[in-house]
């Protein structure tokens, strides 16, 4: 005799808090620690609001709950003057960390694409007061300090 089973579904709900990659993590701390004073206000932060997790966006967790993005607020001092050599210096040290998978700053992109040449980006958001820097899982646990000049590297 052959009996015909309930089909039962069992929901587990599992919750894995959001965490930002090490090397965004240590990025953030080098420019804390050269920027005591900066600016930590909007638009600074990592993990996506309900915008962000509308689309694809590396600020959005992962599966295990990794957010590879990190947006730094331009207001370094009490003006942005230095943001440009910033965002500048970090894409130079991406040439050479594979950690860095790409940087938007005011209206520009860079990645491997064209070797890390700024391109001009076509997104919405132009960036003109944030430096967004996206990692590749290789920064997920990988913390050590960048080099980068403005931000206690070698010059
Ligand atoms: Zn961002």
């Amino acid at each position: 005799m052959q009996m015909d089973l309930p089909h039962r579904k069992i929901h587990i709900a599992v919750t894995i808090k959001p965490k930002l990659c090490a090397a965004g993590v240590q990025l953030r701390d080098q420019v804390d620690t050269w920027f005591p004073d900066r600016s930590r206000k909007s638009p600074e932060g990592w993990l996506g609001d309900s915008r962000h997790s509308a689309r694809k966006s590396d600020h959005n967790p992962d599966k295990d709950g990794w957010c590879r993005a990190l947006d730094l607020n331009t207001l370094f001092e009490s003006t942005d003057s230095l943001a440009p050599y910033l965002a500048d210096q970090i894409r130079i040290a991406a040439k050479s960390d594979p950690r860095i998978s790409y940087v938007i700053y005011n209206g520009r992109i860079c990645s491997k694409i064209l070797n890390w040449k700024w391109r001009k980006y076509k997104g919405i958001n132009p960036h003109k007061r944030h430096i967004h820097i996206s990692f590749t899982r290789l920064g997920d646990k990988d913390s050590k300090p960048f080099d980068i000049p403005l931000i206690g590297g070698k010059i």
